[in-house]
């Protein structure tokens, strides 16, 4: 079993992720919002697309389908949630449901929040986890269609895989990310060492993805707002509460996010 991941950068910050089986020549791709980049890679590594994954309907993940499709004739698979807002739509699933690339299995994860029928993609095999605008690393999607409550609940359920799981998030916003995460989190060494290994691997003219779970587990504010040690650095930093739960902690620290700027 040779699996390969490629991160294909699209537009100003998003990535498209093209899984392929070398062996047997066939690809996979992830939220292709531009179809000549997807085409481009095809070519270059001579292979063919046999599947489209889509995590949720924004133009910059979907944008590509139908060109992709009429060149290659792969089906799409996407949400059931946004079934009415995807074209083409070969089949749409839900939480718990399965898709197939060669061998490898993929499982669905309705993690609502940044849309209201977004999900994510696991596939154990190669520990890798798709899930477009939902997860960053060192942040977290913004709520354009779902509450604050959703997406907690959407970021719980990933947070719950294993701590090797590479997650392959939709752009390239660590950088930023960080800044935000260290005004309100500025002794937690595990995301020092995360800002400092991102802002190195950009200076590279590296991606930053994909980025270890584990890691996003101790780094991530937005993972961490029922941790005591990251409450305790949140109250020193004084940024103010909407209540003490932990979705209404999660709520307050992404608006917070939306004022400070960029992602
Ligand atoms: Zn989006
Ligand atoms: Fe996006």
């Amino acid at each position: 079993m040779s699996f390969t991941v490629d991160i294909l950068p699209a537009f100003a910050d998003n990535y498209i992720y093209l899984v392929s089986d070398r062996d047997i020549g066939l690809a996979m791709v992830v939220d292709a919002g531009d179809a000549n980049v997807v085409l481009k890679a095809l070519k270059e590594k001579d292979l063919h697309l046999s599947l489209i994954l889509n995590t949720h309907h924004h133009k910059d993940h979907v944008g590509g389908n139908d060109k992709l499709q009429r060149e290659t004739g792969a089906p799409i698979i996407g949400p059931e949630k946004e079934r009415a807002r995807i074209n083409n739509m070969s089949r749409s699933v839900s939480n718990g449901d399965s898709v197939t690339f060669s061998t490898l299995h993929g499982q669905v994860i309705e993690v609502h929040g940044h849309t209201s029928g977004h999900i994510a993609f696991y596939f154990p095999q190669i520990k890798a986890l798709f899930c477009g605008d939902t997860l960053f690393s060192l942040g977290c999607g913004r709520l354009f269609e779902g509450t604050a409550a959703e997406m907690w609940a959407s970021l719980t359920a990933l947070r719950k895989l294993p701590d090797d799981t590479l997650v392959y998030c939709g752009h390239e916003y660590t950088e930023a990310n960080a800044k935000f995460a260290l005004a309100i989190d500025k002794n937690n060494a595990a995301l020092k060492a995360r800002a400092a290994e991102a802002a190195a691997l950009r200076k590279a003219g590296k991606p930053t993805l994909p980025t270890l779970l584990g890691v996003e587990k101790q780094a991530n504010p937005f993972l961490r707002v029922d941790q005591p040690e990251f409450l305790q650095a949140l109250a020193k930093s004084g940024l103010a509460l909407q209540g003490t739960d932990p979705a209404a902690i999660f709520g307050s620290i992404r608006s917070a996010k939306d004022r400070y700027g960029e992602t």
